[in-house]
């Protein structure tokens, strides 16, 4: 593979110190191009049916952004290569197209069904990867640090996506795909994080972290040097601005598997205070978020609707030192909501004074010791950071997650759930955890907490 490669390399350098033999051997399915100082050649033999496409729609983006490209990724000493060939390939099984060295092969199969789509964006995005030559620090320097694939992949579609053809929108964050938003997701996302740090907090930082990953001296601290914040921070505002942008809706997803929205963002319908038909003025709805504005004037917040077995999910954003919870089959019997329906504590694991921390079933379970603190395992973000919390309450068996970390599982009313709830202080309570329906009920008299993204889908029947 490797002498195949270096002997392709030897022959375009040949082709370009012989420009004239290269301008002789024009044919229909291979046509060359001299235009300010590089050479082009545009090679379809193996799909002639792609000739005239190649040579009258391919052939200008190249002519024009190869050059674009160049300008826009420079270091200090180094010259992009000046002869590049761009040939159609029926031997790349499922790869739409690829770049070695300055070679850029494109999928004939894929190029036809993606002519007037995606064909000539993926063209840019291998003409990035053979300007970038990131491999060559490390022949160099045997020192050389390595630039993350998701770099690599995410500076193409960046220049791609929101530079040649912004009018696409290609790399929008939708609903859709909202959930795999992470700045190191690669490619189309990365892009999109690329973009918005560009736009936000450094014009040339892609500029400047290409030459970092050209030298070989890419390290993560680059992004606070150039940004002014840690990567993660960066990575974790992009991602916030676009939940804030989704929240409180559907994916059309999420509709057909069943998700109904608890919470619409405009205002407190399907909620009333616990076994009254009016709200307190503690709960306002601000913004899209329904927030707890004062505890002391707030009380337990419940749904009209009762729910027997579904998945919850919502985001939660507390005060310091704040104390909530989400409680569950809650019924009018006893005289507080938590006399009959189980807690789920939310608080700020940082400062709040109540043991039982975020994310525990309150008094019964908690999640397994975390070998790297040899505390109960954390998966929350600070106070003032919005977390997310995913509840499964199932007949067969129910699980807590934190921000994507599954805590426990547990079966209400199993013997192992009777045991603990005989210890604590809900076992003098005869009504606790006896319904196997109820409301679904957050709490508001502990401290000042937001919700958004209130969402539940209903379980079996
Ligand atoms: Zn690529």
């Amino acid at each position: 593979m490797r002498h195949t490669s270096l002997l392709l390399l030897l022959v375009s350098g040949m082709l370009g110190a012989f420009n004239s033999y290269a301008q002789d051997s024009d044919t229909p399915t291979n046509k060359v191009i001299h235009a300010e100082g590089y050479t082009y050649e545009f090679q379809s033999a193996a799909a002639p049916d792609l000739s005239e496409w190649m040579q009258k729609e391919l052939a200008p983006v190249v002519q024009e952004w190869y050059p674009k490209i160049v300008k826009m990724l420079p270091s200090d000493g180094y010259e992009a290569p000046t002869n590049v060939t761009i040939r159609f390939r029926t031997d790349m099984r499922g790869t739409p197209a690829s770049a070695s060295g300055n070679r850029i092969n494109c999928n004939a199969e894929w190029f036809k069904r993606e002519l007037n789509r995606e064909a000539r964006g993926s063209v840019v995005h291998e003409m990035v990867h053979v300007v970038q030559q990131y491999g060559r620090a490390r022949r160099d320097n045997p020192n050389a640090t390595r630039t993350p694939g998701w770099l690599i992949e995410g500076i193409p579609d960046y220049i791609r996506w929101f530079l040649y053809e912004p009018e696409t929108k290609g790399a929008e964050i939708t609903a859709r795909n909202l959930s795999r938003a992470k700045h190191d997701a690669s490619y189309r996302i990365t892009g999109n994080f690329l973009n918005w740090v560009v736009q936000k907090y450094d014009t040339n930082i892609v500029q400047k972290l290409n030459t970092a990953a050209r030298e070989g001296k890419y390290s993560e601290d680059l992004w606070k040097q150039y940004a002014g914040k840690s990567l993660q921070e960066l990575g974790d505002e992009w991602k916030e601005g676009h939940e804030q942008r989704f929240a409180n809706t559907l994916s059309d997803d999420q509709k057909k598997a069943g998700w109904k929205l608890l919470f619409n963002g405009s205002n407190l319908d399907g909620w009333r205070n616990f076994k009254t038909n009016t709200i307190r003025p503690g709960w306002q709805v601000k913004d899209g978020i329904l927030v707890c504005v004062d505890p002391k004037n707030a009380g337990d917040l419940c749904t009209d609707e009762k729910f027997t077995w579904f998945e919850l999910q919502l985001d939660y954003n507390i005060s310091p030192a704040g104390n909530s919870g989400i409680m569950f089959h809650v019924t009018d019997e006893g005289q507080r909501a938590w006399a009959t329906g189980p807690e789920v504590q939310l608080e700020d694991n940082e400062k709040a004074r109540d043991p039982q921390r975020c994310g525990w079933l309150y008094a019964l379970y908690q999640p397994p010791d975390d070998p790297k603190t040899g505390k109960p395992l954390d998966a929350t973000k600070a106070a003032g950071q919005w977390n997310r919390i995913r509840l499964v309450i199932n007949a067969e068996k129910c699980e807590h997650y934190v921000n994507g970390v599954k805590y426990f599982d547990y079966v209400l009313g199993s013997e192992d759930f009777n045991a603990r709830v005989e210890k604590s202080k809900f076992g003098k309570m005869p009504l606790f955890a006896k319904s196997n329906t109820g409301y679904v009920v957050l709490q508001g008299d502990h401290g000042e907490i937001s919700f958004r993204n209130i969402k539940i889908r209903p379980l079996g029947d």
